[in-house]
């Protein structure tokens, strides 16, 4: 609290020392009696130095009248609605207007699980699409955004699109398939890969995962394939890439397509090749909660321009192309905009530090937690895969359940890993095989995987595990 107060009878030079020491950007100005007489913050005293203000200014001839402050009577919620994106720190007076605390607003109040990473150019981006009127879904950012993300999936063509369940179902009505058609999913996904199946009107056949990797295991697709088995979706899940060898070996014995599910794998590697590069049209997630984010958002990438060119017309309402407002197949409106176009294309500009940092972050938990046995992280030893983090995933053998709501009451938000879809009612009639999928679905977790994580979170969490085990 003294770092962050200085009397109103001093200048400015020594209140700008005490916010430099405080490293908070403000402090609190009192009178002698410690009534409180004002704030200061940084840009206070750079907007009264460029308009030729002096240093040796005594405070209480510069600060304003008008200033946020708190009384003591006043809740958390009444003191949440004071924060604004320019004031993260309050303070708090009694009943004499005597400074007796303060209040901060610290997003690690709360450890959330995910958090974008936006410190790029991602606002000078989105302002440039705004000043430029092209705030719907036509736009320099839009082609930008598809030319660049396909060429990072090492791929020709990118469709983006209003979010990554739209790019699923896209990528599947395009490729013509629909009633009648059978399409393999994994039991261990994100209920999206099972509903844009069953929204194209084709029917899952969800089989098993692997134990080693969580992916879709390569033997359980060969004994589901039937005669009406028209695709598979492998999902690379929690950023580890699938089996695709023995993925694409099937698909070419059986001829069938492939539509890789990479939502959570941005810039994952199977075989020194990005994932996304391997089926015929592969989708892409941009929720705010993946890897790379435009808030909401995805992509169909391709290689092959003909389906590239059938999706931009299924994206826009199926009209021709050359001839304006004439449609030849009923289409549909999956546009991403260019505002959201903006976001992704800064997003992408800085995709390897992203995922450099994401990747530190799992280390650290790896580090951390090193010594204790009952977990385990997930692999990234397995042949020709080069996994990526998404969120940091663990599975533990006894008390998840437990573990988690402990954790949860300390603020720090851990979730358990997606339910497999076979426990679910709505997809039980698509079930094949499940067996891994529900072991792995009961006992993982995810950890909060952002920049908020600290030394002392980790410690936290290590405490927290060690009592419950
Ligand atoms: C997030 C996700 C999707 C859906 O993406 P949205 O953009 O949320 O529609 C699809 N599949 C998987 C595996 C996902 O994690």
């Amino acid at each position: 609290m003294e770092k962050l107060i200085c009397n109103k009878n001093k200048t400015l030079i020594d209140a700008w020392k005490i916010i430099n020491a405080n490293a908070k950007g403000t402090v609190f100005i009192v009178d002698d009696n410690n009534k409180l007489s004002g704030v200061l913050t940084d840009g206070d005293i750079r907007r009264f130095l460029i308009e030729g203000g002096k240093l040796d200014s005594v405070i209480s001839n510069v600060i304003t009248k008008d200033f946020i402050y708190a009384t003591v009577s006043e809740s958390r919620k009444d003191l949440l609605a004071k924060i604004s994106y320019r004031i993260k720190i309050i303070p708090i007076v009694d009943n004499n207007f005597r400074l007796v605390d303060f209040f901060e607003y610290r997003t690690d109040f709360h450890i959330p699980v995910a958090i974008p990473d936006l410190k790029g150019n991602e606002i000078n981006y989105l302002i440039d699409a705004f000043l430029s009127t092209w705030i719907s879904s036509s736009g320099r950012y839009i082609t930008k955004f598809e030319d660049e993300f396909s060429k990072y999936c090492q791929s020709g063509y990118g469709v983006a699109v209003t979010n990554g369940t739209v790019a699923l179902l896209l990528a599947l009505k395009t490729l013509g398939i629909g009633n009648g058609d059978e399409v393999i999913i994994p039991d261990f996904t994100f209920a999206a890969t099972a509903n844009a199946v069953l929204h194209a009107g084709a029917t899952p056949v969800i089989v098993d995962v692997e134990h080693n990797s969580w992916c879709i295991s390569p033997d359980e697709i060969e004994k589901a394939i039937t005669k009406k088995t028209k695709a598979i979706i492998p999902v690379h899940i929690y950023g580890q890439p699938c089996n695709m060898d023995a993925i694409m070996s099937i698909a070419k014995k059986h001829n069938i397509h492939i539509i890789e599910d990479c939502a959570q794998a941005h810039g994952a590697e199977y075989d020194g090749k990005k994932v996304g590069s391997f089926g015929d049209i592969n989708c892409f997630s941009f929720f705010g909660n993946k890897i790379i984010t435009t808030g909401e958002g995805g992509m169909c990438i391709t290689n092959n321009k003909k389906l590239a060119d059938k999706m931009r017309i299924l994206r826009d309402h199926g009209m021709s192309r050359t001839k304006k407002y004439w449609h030849d197949v009923v289409g549909y409106n999956f546009r991403m905009t260019n505002l959201q176009a903006s976001i992704g294309f800064a997003q992408l500009e800085r995709i390897d530090e992203i995922l450099k940092e994401r990747k530190t972050i799992e280390e650290k938990y790896k580090e951390v937690l090193s010594n204790i046995t009952n977990i385990q992280f997930q692999r990234d030893n397995l042949p020709k895969c080069t996994k990526v983090t998404w969120l940091v995933c663990i599975l533990i053998n006894k008390n998840r359940d437990k573990l988690i709501k402990e954790l949860q009451e300390t603020g720090i938000d851990v979730r358990p890993f997606f339910y497999s879809l076979s426990e679910m009612p709505i997809y039980k009639n698509y079930v094949f095989s499940n067996k891994n999928s529900i072991e792995i679905s009961q006992k993982g977790l995810n950890f909060p995987t952002n920049n908020v994580v600290d030394e002392a979170i980790l410690n936290k969490i290590k405490e927290i595990i060690n009592i419950k085990k």
